[in-house]
């Protein structure tokens, strides 16, 4: 079956779940109203399910390849890249004054979620010049955008982020790349970056990369680091690609899966930079652009997650094995096993879930640029977004394999892919072990006070539902107080006591949001049909799994050092 985007669902969880008209009454994002949504959510649909879906197979069939140190991409990608530029899709998020269009981010996250689940190796191309042109916008010299800007926003010219280096993954302070001071206000770039998405391509006039380097007064660790735009052709006199700079793909990375999205080794000999932001303060301006990011791969796990639901989903209505319990009033499919429809609920509920938590970081981080509450709100569901999202996006990808039974494990149904695919999502843009360290040291710096205010938002919408769903509401308020004392606990506890549970107090949280968010829905539903039976199902079986998680949240590290590598091992 091939992918339809979701519309429905971003139309019902924008107006029910997540109070997308608060966004909208701004006056930032005024034109951003609700026939404007519809209207783009409507196109973005378009182009995902009739020009990106089609493509997905053959990127994965066809790989992008490199020759003659350019890479070559996957059939068709070139073609539906121009018409992703030609759509205003590409500035979806930037300044009007830059030639963008100025969208909300949760509008935009709407859109890179439909992309990513009908290709991903190709949205991955816009959502890294989506990042680029934010750098700039922000921190780049007047000169650099005006001449970068309106070409990145039309796509004429591509952008890449190059941190990561061999001995630099996680610990991006530890990178080598070095850069000298020229006497013209330029820089030398010179260093090895490694799995550089879209690093180079056969379809854009230029390659822009923000490159992270040294200079040799730049400290250690992250304090040192400089930003440089360093760009592939080195524009001329007019502003067009000019001589080529000396910076080469060495090669493609052979991967798991986004076989479609070139992953290169780039090597920088001496390359003509330019500085972006103040020297030494790289890391600054790419902490301005990471929420982005990260809400941007958080959306890529969810639009995977669809797709696989909606393949495992076609696959088990057709699908005839066995004798089933409901006989002739079901489908006479798998879809009528218990099992298969547990699986196949799980999928739903969760994908949901993860698409709620991301389009309500969305809309905190919109009214957080102009209100201290809400970005403290949005820094503290990005790294719950980004993880859960993620995870989410792997976890049902692999149950869409298991629906599918043996065929899940053969290549051509396609569920196999979703699998692959997904799972790089839990480990770029910082994996979901250093989020979760994120969310329990960094996000509760300021004493629990961000989580308390959700908590109290979560249990007053909970205690209002008793009276029409004190079934579904009553096991929400519980698990929010609940969490409330986790929460307290994981305080109490030393860093490296709160590291050891970080991940299990990222999914305890994602599971009670969950419960408020499909509470949410069955309220909004008015009479029960779907989102009821839906939210029944996860708060019923699917949220008592915070309390084991807050166990582990709250026990500190003292067992995992207890077991020594020698145990690990035995
Ligand atoms: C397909 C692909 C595309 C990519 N695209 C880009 C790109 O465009 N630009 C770019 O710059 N990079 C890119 N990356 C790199 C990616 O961001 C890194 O792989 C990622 O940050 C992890 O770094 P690492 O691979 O060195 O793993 P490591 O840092 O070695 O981590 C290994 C394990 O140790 C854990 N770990 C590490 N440090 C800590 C710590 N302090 N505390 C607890 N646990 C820790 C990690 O969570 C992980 O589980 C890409 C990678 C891939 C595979």
């Amino acid at each position: 079956m091939a992918y339809r985007a979701p519309v429905s669902d971003y139309a019902f969880i924008l107006d029910h779940v997540v109070d997308y008209a608060r966004v909208a009454s701004t006056a930032r994002f005024s034109e951003a109203d609700r026939d404007v949504v519809a209207a783009i959510i409507d196109e973005a649909a378009k182009l995902s399910n009739d020009v990106m879906a089609p493509l997905d197979r053959g990127g994965d069939l066809t790989p992008a390849r490199l020759e003659n140190g350019g890479v070559i991409s996957s059939p068709g990608f070139a073609d539906a890249f121009a018409q992703i530029a030609e759509g205003g899709w590409i500035g979806m998020l930037a300044e009007p004054d830059n030639g963008g269009m100025g969208l909300p981010l949760t509008l935009a996250s709407v859109v890179n979620e439909m992309m990513s689940g009908a290709c991903l190796s190709l949205a991955l191309e816009p959502l890294m010049c989506q990042g680029q042109i934010e750098a700039l916008e922000h921190h780049a010299c007047d000169e650099i955008k005006a001449l970068y800007l309106p070409k990145l926003v039309s796509g004429e010219w591509c952008g890449t982020m190059n941190l990561t280096e061999s001995g630099a993954g996680s610990d991006v302070g530890a990178l080598r790349t070095k850069a000298t001071r020229n006497d013209d206000g330029s820089y030398d770039i010179t260093g090895q970056k490694i799995y550089i998405t879209w690093g180079d391509n056969d379809f854009s006039g230029n390659i822009c990369h923000l490159v992270l380097a040294r200079l040799p007064d730049g400290g250690e660790g992250t304090k040192g680091i400089s930003l440089f735009l360093v760009p592939k052709f080195l524009p001329d006199a007019d502003g067009e690609a000019g001589d080529a700079n000396s910076l080469s793909v060495v090669s493609l990375e052979h991967k798991l899966g986004i076989h479609g999205s070139p992953t290169c080794v780039m090597d920088y000999n001496g390359a003509k930079g330019w500085l972006v932001g103040n020297e030494h303060e790289g890391m600054k301006c790419m902490f301005t652009m990471m929420n982005n990011a990260r809400l941007g791969v958080g959306m890529q796990g969810v639009g995977v997650a669809e797709a696989a639901t909606q393949k495992a989903h076609a696959y088990a209505m057709d699908r005839v094995q066995g004798r089933t319990p409901l006989g002739a009033d079901g489908t006479g499919a798998i879809i009528d096993h218990a099992d298969v429809r547990r699986m196949l609920a799980v999928m739903r509920a969760d994908t949901y879930v993860a698409r709620c938590i991301s389009l309500a970081c969305g809309v905190a981080l919109d009214l957080g640029r102009d209100d201290p509450e809400w970005q403290a709100r949005g820094a503290f569901l990005i790294p719950i977004a980004k993880a859960f999202g993620t995870d989410i996006g792997h976890e049902v990808a692999q149950l869409g394999v298991q629906v599918h039974g043996g065929m899940g494990f053969i290549e051509e149904t396609g569920a196999a892919q979703y699998a692959r695919d997904a799972r790089i999502t839990s480990i770029y843009e910082g994996t979901n072990g250093i989020q979760a360290m994120d969310l329990v040291a960094r996000k509760l710096m300021d004493g629990g006070d961000a989580a308390n205010a959700l908590l109290d938002e979560i249990e007053a919408f909970a205690e209002a539902a008793r009276a029409s769903l004190p079934e579904l509401a009553g096991p929400v308020w519980s698990a929010a107080e609940t969490l409330r004392e986790g929460l307290e606990a994981v305080l109490a506890l030393d860093l490296n006591d709160r590291f050891a549970g970080a991940t299990a107090f990222l999914r305890a949280f994602a599971r009670v949001l969950g419960g408020y968010y499909h509470l949410k829905s069955a309220l909004a539903e008015g009479e029960a049909g779907t989102r009821t039976r839906l939210a029944r199902f996860y708060i019923l079986r699917m949220l008592p799994e915070y309390t084991s998680l807050l166990v582990q949240a709250r026990l500190g590290a003292s067992d995992l050092y207890a077991l020594t590598t020698e145990d690990l091992l035995a």
